[in-house]
This record gives structure tokens, C-alpha cells and sequence, in this order.
């Protein structure tokens, strides 16, 4: 994929996050790798995510160094992306979130109830919990954090912070996104002793998610969503 195709996507998924109220002001940035470069796409630091575009997205490497016109970028904030495309380098996608609902689930110690379809889909996934230890630095929270995500792991629910999702393309970033946000609005609404789903329906589910989870981000969800944009 070209970088222009990637800036358009990631600007336009910008502007998603804001329309679903998933953003944070100008905080919680969202990256991708440009796929055969060392270099990374990042939002304009200052920017609310309505006013991303692809022109002003920022070309960095992974120090963080800018490459190029543009910026400031937030600094702080590369740091746990930076973390992640090091050692997840086929992965492009960091997203980065801090609604309400997902801090809440992150700090949840039941972790993902098995209690909505959306939920089904994180736990066969697989999900992973990161503790907080303040704004990732380097040093050994950098380390801890990116040990946990070695392997294929794509959810990450960090206590007393947020999310963040790891994805190949647009498609599955929204998809993954859209999963864990809603997955979390429904279990803090479901209060403290909500109706588990069965295992033996849970595994049945688990087994045809694997066979067609591939096909279901991108059955035109992204598409209908970027129509929403333009409304
Ligand atoms: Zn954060």
C-alpha cells in the first residue's frame, strides 16, 4: 500500500474516532508503519481528530524524529506506540484509546465476561491485561509491556489508562476497535452479576468466528462507516 493511500485511511479513521466519541480531545493518537519504509504516520499533536487530514499527518521514525514538514507530535504518547511497532513489526495498526468504558473494563479484575457477542469476540481473539505502572517510559514497564504482546496478541486493556488494538489494515483496526468499545459499554452496564453466555455456546461461537473473522471486517463495515463521515 502506498503512502497516500495509508494517509487517507488513517486521517479518515481520525475523523471515525470522533464521530463515535471514542476520541480524547487531541490526546490518544493513533500510528501505522508505512509498510516497506522505517517510518510511521501519526496525527499532528494540537489537533482535534476532526481536523486530521491527510495532508497534515505527521512522518516520523521510530525514535520519534520527524521526517520531513509537519508536527509537533505528542512525544509522550509515541512512547507506548514505539513499544508496540518494535517488537509487532508485521502488525502496522496502534490504536489507542481512553473512552470512559474501556478504562473502566481495564480496571474490571474479571476481565472480558463472557456476556455479548462482542465480548465473544475479544476472548477468542485473546486479550491481555498490562498494569499500570504510570505513562510508558523506557525502562522496565517498556519491557514488561512489550512482552506481553509477542506473539499474535491484538488486545491490550491497560488498567488505569485504556486500550489499545493492533491491526493489519483500516478494516480491522475499526472492526477491533468497535469490538472492545462496545464490548465494554455493555459489561459496565450489565452491573455486578450479569447472565454468563454458556461455555459450550461460547466455543461454538470461538469456532466460527476463526473460520470467517477474516471476511467480516472487511464485509463493508469500513466502507459504510466512512458513507457515515461524509453525512
Ligand atoms: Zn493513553
Amino acid at each position: 500500500m502506498d503512502e497516500q493511500k495509508l494517509r487517507e485511511d488513517l486521517a479518515i479513521f481520525y475523523n471515525a474516532m470522533h464521530k463515535m466519541g471514542w476520541d480524547d480531545l487531541i490526546f490518544t493518537p493513533t500510528s501505522v508503519g508505512i509498510p516497506g519504509t522505517e517510518h510511521f504516520l501519526i496525527h499532528e499533536y494540537g489537533l482535534m481528530f476532526n481536523e486530521v487530514t491527510p495532508d497534515n499527518l505527521v512522518k516520523i521514525d521510530i525514535t520519534g524524529q520527524i521526517i520531513g514538514n509537519g508536527g509537533p507530535i505528542a512525544n509522550s504518547s509515541w512512547m507506548l506506540h514505539r513499544a508496540i511497532h518494535e517488537v509487532r513489526t508485521e502488525t502496522n495498526w496502534v490504536v489507542h484509546w481512553h473512552s470512559p468504558d474501556v478504562c473502566a473494563l481495564a480496571n474490571d479484575p474479571r476481565g472480558v465476561l463472557p456476556i455479548s457477542q462482542h465480548a465473544l469476540v475479544i476472548r477468542a481473539e485473546g486479550v491481555v491485561n498490562h498494569p499500570y505502572g504510570g505513562p510508558v517510559v523506557m525502562g522496565q514497564d517498556y519491557l514488561d509491556l512489550q512482552n506481553l504482546i509477542k506473539g499474535d496478541v491484538k488486545f491490550i486493556l491497560m488498567a488505569g489508562h485504556g486500550a489499545t488494538v493492533l491491526a493489519d489494515n483500516v478494516e480491522e483496526a475499526f472492526w477491533n476497535m468497535y469490538n472492545l468499545q462496545t464490548a465494554a459499554e455493555i459489561q459496565v452496564k450489565s452491573g455486578a452479576l450479569p447472565t454468563l453466555i454458556e461455555k459450550s455456546v461460547e466455543d461454538t461461537f470461538v469456532s466460527k468466528y476463526k473460520v470467517f473473522k477474516n471476511n467480516i471486517p472487511n464485509n463493508g463495515l469500513w466502507n459504510a462507516v466512512k458513507r457515515s463521515l461524509s453525512k
